[in-house]
């Protein structure tokens, strides 16, 4: 029986993971992929405070041993299920089943497709969702970015330095990314903007060759590239606690600044509650407040 079970080793949840160690508690985390979540893709952090420009990789390898030192528990399989029988919980993966007091849920959320017919076998063959990972193999190439959000607008610039020419694609004329981003953006030659419009077909035999691109109007042109990132925001992994915790109509699981979810013992942390502001600070301030609502709950 453990004290706690963490979902994820992302921020949120690593750092939910110190805070119960440092607690004494027994606690095991589990991942269903690698550790660090979604910042573990990204070249330098500068925002979070006291270590500017650390990598994604360093941060999350730092925080996984951190939480590792202190006698954590991380394994590496896939939460299926979990339900809650009152005095206990029970976390099912794809091949244990564990009992806890209490679980904090800290699964991150998870690219958003664009859902093309043929996107999912041109992935690694010119469909990317993370131009910091693989921008490098499109060095002096012709690329896509489909996406108006801070994400898109970092790919374009970064990718602007490598490829030869970048388009951006957005469904929208106005973009919901920074000033700061949009008006860098405006500066550089090579990146072209195709506003109103989406990427509706990608065609290629071994990989990707070209995109079909249709705007409002219907209107469609081919446009020759080597590669699409897609960058249209994230969604959140819960589908596999919907139906004991309450989620909105996006799926985000709803609690407040508590971290308190609708079940007495369960806490979510992270990218995937019901929140305004999604940064490494505030995933890591959620592990730190779910991890003691917890404690205080044990207690
Ligand atoms: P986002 O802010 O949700 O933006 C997603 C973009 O994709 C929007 O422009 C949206 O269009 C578009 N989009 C959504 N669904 C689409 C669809 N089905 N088809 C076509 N376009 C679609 O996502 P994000 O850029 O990944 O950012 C996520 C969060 O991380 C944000 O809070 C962001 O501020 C933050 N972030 C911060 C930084 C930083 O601080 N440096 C860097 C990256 C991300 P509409 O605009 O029309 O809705």
């Amino acid at each position: 029986m453990y004290d706690v079970i963490i979902v994820g080793a992302g921020p949120a949840g690593l750092t939910s993971a110190i805070y119960t160690r440092r607690a004494e508690k027994k606690t095991l985390v589990l991942e269903a992929m690698s550790y660090g979540g979604q910042i573990i893709n990204t070249l330098s952090i500068d925002n979070y405070p006291v270590a500017p420009h650390i990598s994604g990789f360093d941060f999350a390898t730092k925080l996984y041993e951190q939480a590792k030192n202190l006698g954590t528990e991380i394994v590496f399989e896939e939460v299926v299920h979990i339900q809650d029988h009152n005095t206990y919980k029970e976390v099912i993966t794809n091949k244990n089943t564990y009992q806890t007091k209490t679980i904090i849920l800290a699964t991150g959320a998870k690219n958003r497709k664009l859902n093309l017919p043929n996107e999912k076998e041109f992935i690694g063959k010119g469909v990317s969702y993370c131009a910091t990972c693989d921008g490098s193999f499109y060095r002096g190439k012709e690329v896509a970015i489909q996406g108006g959000g801070n994400t898109a607008l970092e790919d374009a610039l970064y990718l602007s330095d490598i490829a030869k020419k970048v388009y951006l694609i957005h469904r929208r004329d106005t973009f919901r990314a920074d000033e700061t981003l949009i008006r860098q953006l405006h500066l550089k030659e090579n990146i072209e903007l195709i506003c109103n419009s989406m990427v509706t077909k990608l065609n290629g035999d071994e990989a990707l060759e070209s995109i079909v691109v249709t705007n409002h109007n219907g209107v469609t042109k081919t446009i020759a590239v080597a590669g699409l990132f897609i960058a249209i925001g994230r969604v959140p992994e819960t589908e596999n606690f919907n139906q004991l915790i309450h989620t909105d109509a996006s799926g985000y699981i709803v609690a407040g600044e508590d971290c308190h979810t609708n079940v007495d013992g369960i806490y979510v942390a992270g990218d995937s509650r019901t929140k305004s502001v999604r940064q490494l600070v505030t995933a890591t301030s959620d592990g730190a407040v779910a991890a003691i609502e917890a404690i205080r709950y044990l207690n």
